[in-house]
């Protein structure tokens, strides 16, 4: 059985990234079998948000044990809080056939691939700065002040663009979710993977 892929997805938030992710496991026309990976992070659990959904809630003291263990793949302070991918889920999954999503920022994004060159990875874009301040007013969970700052964090996030393999801009849900699954189907379709999934057909046609 061929390794899952793992997929690194960064936005700034406010651009949807969770609800394309979301989008895009509903999705009846997936192919693959997608997973998305669970952080741990220390940052307060926001209104309707769950611990073992959306993000593991651990405190400080939790997290720093956990970097001491090495349970960590990578792990950043984001918004002055800390956040983290589980090393031993992420093998697990790659190992019985599963593509990962990792929804981090860029500095994990950089880790990820320092790690693991074989990874691939998505940037988000807003289709206009109006519209991300929008999405995050409409969410209604930061004030005023976290606003501003995550508006001033968005543009250093996007700044690093151009470390991704790919760009996606979400204008359109539908488009958007449609762009991520043509991106999964065409990382399968490429040599590596077909080699290692048909290596005994492909023997077998090159016997003379
Ligand atoms: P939020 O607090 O809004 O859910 O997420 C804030 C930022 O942290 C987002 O950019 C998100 O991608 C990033 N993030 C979430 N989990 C992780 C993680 O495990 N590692 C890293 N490096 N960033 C993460």
């Amino acid at each position: 059985m061929s390794q899952g892929i793992l997929f690194i997805i960064s936005a700034p938030s406010g651009t949807g990234k969770s609800s394309l992710i979301q989008g895009l496991l509903k999705s009846k026309t997936t192919l693959y079998n997608i997973q998305v990976s669970i952080s741990h992070t220390t940052r307060i659990i926001r209104p309707g948000e769950l611990h073992g959904k959306h993000y593991y809630f651990i405190s400080k003291k939790e997290f720093q044990i956990m970097i001491k263990q090495e349970s960590f793949l990578e792990y950043a302070k984001v918004f002055s809080n800390y956040y983290g991918t589980s090393r031993q889920y992420i093998e697990d999954m790659l190992v019985s056939g599963t593509d990962v999503f990792l929804d981090i920022d860029w500095q994990g994004a950089q880790q990820i691939r320092y790690k693991m060159p074989e990874s691939k990875s998505i940037f988000l874009l807003p289709p206009s700065k109006d519209i991300l301040y929008k999405r995050l007013r409409e969410r209604g969970q930061d004030s005023d002040i976290v606003i501003a700052k995550r508006m001033e964090k968005a543009v250093d996030e996007m700044e690093h663009y151009s470390e991704y393999d790919y760009i996606v801009i979400n204008d359109n849900f539908k488009q958007a979710v449609n762009d991520l699954k043509t991106i999964i189907n065409a990382e399968h379709l490429c040599l590596l993977q077909q080699r290692n999934k048909y290596n005994t057909l492909i023997s077998n046609l090159l016997k003379r």
